[in-house]
Formats: C-alpha cells, structure tokens, sequence
C-alpha cells in the first residue's frame, strides 16, 4: 500500500521505479441485495469517509465496478502497462494491492446475485484484462483472504467454465 494515492497520472514517470507488476486481477461484490443499485460516490464514502462512518482508509478498494446493467465505471484510473503505479492501486485486499487490480459487481449479500447483463460484462472485463496482461491470474476475494464469501460464486469455476486458460485462474 503506497502512499501517494488518488493523484494523477503526471505522478507516475517519477514513481515508476517504485512500482510493482501487475499479477492479480481480484473479483469483489459490494455484499448488497439483489436488484439494489450502488453508486460510486456509494462506495467511496463506504471505503474512505473516516471511522465509523467509513473505513477511513486512503482510497477506494476497487478499480472499477459492474452495475447491475453491465455498465462497468471506472472509479480509479489505470494505464495499460504491466506496473502497478502508486497511483493506480486500490485497497481491494490486504497484503495484495500493491500487485492487484480489483473490479467489484453490484450485488452479492448472501449468494450469487448477478444479473445475465453483469456476467456477460465481468467475462468481457477478464477477457479484455488477460488479452492486456497475458500472465495474469483472476482470483476471487475469498482465495486471498479465507474466512471471506465475497464475490459470493466461484471464480475458479466461473473462468473455467468460460473456457479461460488455467494459467490465468489463480486457484485453478
Ligand atoms: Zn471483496
């Protein structure tokens, strides 16, 4: 977890030297109801008001998000090189960021809630990350930090099933 958080790309060429590669692409949910919608604004208050409204943490733990519509918004911006810039990184999952890009979907509390629109978005959203970075892997949450249910599904078997290669599956 870098300090220099939430500033713009101009930061990036002299902190290049600092950045790490990316290896991890995350799945998250917003542990949410079925059929609600949650927005950006949402999610940074959850992520970044201070305690205990919020988490109080620095930046907002996710890259982009699937709405219930397929929409997918970006919250933190990225380029496209295989570095994780202090800039880029979002506070997904503990003791992974400084690696990870993280993409959450709109739902998830208490089983697999997503819409057909978010699954064809989210296959999209892998298809298009591994055809960037061809030696990522796709976890789910739960494969980094035990005890958690989120994304509420099973990624291995999500990108199995999907015919991703098993080079790309974290827990294959
Ligand atoms: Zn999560």
């Amino acid at each position: 977890m870098g300090p220099a958080l939430g500033r713009g790309p101009e930061l990036s060429k002299s902190k290049k030297a600092m950045a790490k590669k990316l290896t991890l692409l995350v799945i998250h949910c917003t542990d949410t109801p079925a059929g609600r919608e949650v927005s950006s604004d949402d999610i940074r208050h959850w992520h970044t008001d201070p305690a205990p409204k919020g988490r109080g943490w620095s930046q907002v733990g996710y890259s982009d998000m699937i709405h219930l519509d397929g929409t997918v918004e970006n919250l933190v911006p990225y380029d496209t090189d295989d570095e994780v810039d202090l800039w880029e990184i979002t506070n997904g999952a503990a003791g992974f960021n400084s690696t990870a890009r993280h993409i959450v979907y709109v739902g998830g509390k208490g089983g697999d809630t997503r819409t057909y629109l978010q699954n064809v978005a989210l296959f999209g959203y892998v298809q298009r990350t591994i055809a960037q970075h061809p030696d990522i892997k796709v976890a789910g949450h739960h494969d980094l930090n035990q005890g958690k249910a989120c994304p509420s599904f099973d990624v291995a078997r999500f990108l199995r099933v999907n015919s991703i290669p098993k080079k790309n599956i974290y827990k294959p």
